[in-house]
């Protein structure tokens, strides 16, 4: 596995031939599954998981390189959520906030160059049936749905 040093290195460089009057760069995270935990599932509301090991240093490397970092979650924006946040070492740029997109965007979803999610696809407009595939893949797995997801 590649090292966080070496692949941040390799990022400077790239963000070097960047010309930074152009640079206003977001990336967004996820919260369920990719900041904490979701291996338990939905607890509640202001019940979190474990901080998933390595995302806090990742999120706050990006930002050192001059990046945004945004969440976007299902959860509302609690004095909860932001503790959970701030005890294990997350600080974003904004939360469930797309208020950095140009004023006639008229959108809820933040601009961002790469959303990291652990429920997400990289689409591809050239193989929308692997996207297909991938859907089917994601429901069978969904409790309930796998048993008669085999029966057909
Ligand atoms: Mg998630």
């Amino acid at each position: 596995m590649i090292s966080f040093d070496v692949l941040f290195e390799r990022m400077d460089r790239v963000l070097e031939a960047v010309p930074e009057e152009e640079f206003d760069k977001w990336v967004v995270f996820d919260f369920d599954g990719v900041c904490s935990s979701y291996k338990e599932g939905w607890q509640g509301k202001d019940v979190f998981g474990n901080p998933v090991k390595g995302t806090a240093d990742l999120v706050n490397r990006i930002q050192k390189m001059d990046v945004k970092v945004a969440l976007v979650t299902t959860r509302p924006k609690t004095p909860a959520l932001e503790e959970w946040l701030e005890e294990n070492g997350f600080t974003f740029d904004s939360i469930n906030d797309a208020s950095h997109n140009p004023p006639d965007s008229g959108t809820m979803k933040p601009i961002a160059v790469m959303y990291v999610d652990d429920r997400g696809y990289r689409f591809d407009e050239d193989d929308v049936e692997r996207c297909a595939e991938e859907i089917i893949t994601m429901l069978a797995r969904d409790e309930g749905v796998e048993k008669k997801a085999e029966e057909l």
